[in-house]
């Protein structure tokens, strides 16, 4: 279960919408899995069906989050033109199984969020 406050969710469609039509990507950064803070971060593959993080800003958010006694808890991006589920390309990255992946879907505006362990993907309670 990760949860993510009614804020960080209208941040997300907001940089989801700002992004469009390409995908929009960053972290979500908070404590015991309540997410308190988002990280809006760089598409440097600016395609509409994937996305990669610049290393350089990466290391920015992660020392940001770090200083404030925060934690990675998922990273968000956006699928603006499929469902909010995991693309077989978005499994394939997930290499930590720790990590919460979140999908914000432009095309009916729906949030879900899932972890993905030994390339099985399972879905997680958003609360
Ligand atoms: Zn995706």
């Amino acid at each position: 279960m990760i949860i993510i406050p009614k804020n960080i969710i209208q941040e997300i469609a907001k940089h989801a919408k700002e992004g469009s039509p390409l995908e929009a990507c960053g972290y979500l950064a908070g404590k015991d899995g309540e997410v308190v803070e988002i990280f809006r971060m760089t598409n440097l593959d600016k395609s509409e069906e994937h996305f990669s993080f610049d290393p350089k800003e990466q290391f920015g958010v992660i020392k940001s989050a770090r200083g404030k006694g925060q934690e990675l808890i998922a990273v968000y991006h956006s699928h603006p033109a499929s469902p909010a589920r995991l693309s077989e390309e978005d499994v394939r990255l997930a290499h930590d199984p720790d990590t919460v992946y979140v999908i914000y879907s432009l095309l009916d505006n729906k949030l879900k969020a899932f972890k993905v362990v030994d390339k099985k993907i399972v879905e997680e309670e958003i609360g």
